[in-house]
């Protein structure tokens, strides 16, 4: 799988890309992560690549030509141009599985006020968000696709079963994890964990999936 970035802040993305499983799965070409200056495409002597929003109001927006510039010279047939903005469809669960199928994925990452609307219209595939919340630009929600999305990928993770019994893959939140040692300040690990009876571990398992979705997630049911 292929992504490519277009920002106007590429270093934010130094440290999460060579980091951990991702920082791995980059280094071993398991998953191909580029990172493009959306500066580089920027108007005149000053690169310039917001203005002045028409009708008046606060801010800067993000003008269009270096926007469809940067990606028009990344994309292929295959490509997946997404726009990472508050107005987007929420990213959850199954929109990350969805997105993991493509062969690859651009992101466009706003800053200021946004970016002028024809991106979304006629260039963006998808607007995504993540979160009912503002950021100052999409720079971390791109981050969050990337982690997210690249979970998928085979051979990123060491052990892709992990996937299956964790939270949101089956509609519920996982259940309570516990390690050594089986007794810390006085609280217990569940009797039942340190059994070794593998069938009533998984219906405990199951109980308590259900319990904290019903608990805290009622809206999944
Ligand atoms: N004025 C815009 C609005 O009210 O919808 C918000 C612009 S925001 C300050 C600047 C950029 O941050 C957006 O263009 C988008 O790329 C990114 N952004 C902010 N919040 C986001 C979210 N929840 N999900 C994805 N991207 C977000």
């Amino acid at each position: 799988m292929r992504i490519d970035i277009v920002t106007l802040f590429p270093r934010m993305f130094d440290s999460v890309l060579n980091a951990s499983l991702l920082g791995r799965a980059i280094e071993s070409g398991t998953l191909e992560v580029k990172v493009h200056d959306l500066r580089a495409h920027g108007l005149g002597k000053h690169r310039s690549v917001d203005d002045e929003p028409y009708g008046g109001g606060a801010g800067m927006v993000m003008r269009p030509e270096p926007i469809f510039d940067a990606v028009e010279e990344i994309r292929d047939e295959q490509s997946h141009v997404v726009l990472l903005s508050p107005r987007g469809s929420l990213l959850r669960h199954d929109g990350v599985a969805r997105l993991a199928e493509r062969e690859h994925i651009i992101l466009i990452c706003g800053r200021y006020e946004g970016v002028d609307e024809r991106v979304a219209e006629f260039l963006a595939d998808a607007e995504l968000s993540i979160g009912d919340y503002v950021l100052a630009g999409g720079e971390l929600a791109a981050m969050v696709v990337v982690e997210s999305v690249s979970r998928f990928v085979p051979g990123v993770m060491g052990n892709m079963t992990s996937l299956e019994s964790e939270s949101h893959s089956q509609g519920l939140l996982e259940y309570p994890q516990y390690t050594r040692p089986a007794q810390y300040r006085g609280h217990s690990v569940p009797e039942v964990l340190l059994s070794g009876h593998h069938g009533e571990v998984d219906r405990w398992r199951r109980a308590q999936s259900d319990r904290v979705t019903r608990e805290r997630r009622p809206d999944f049911s």
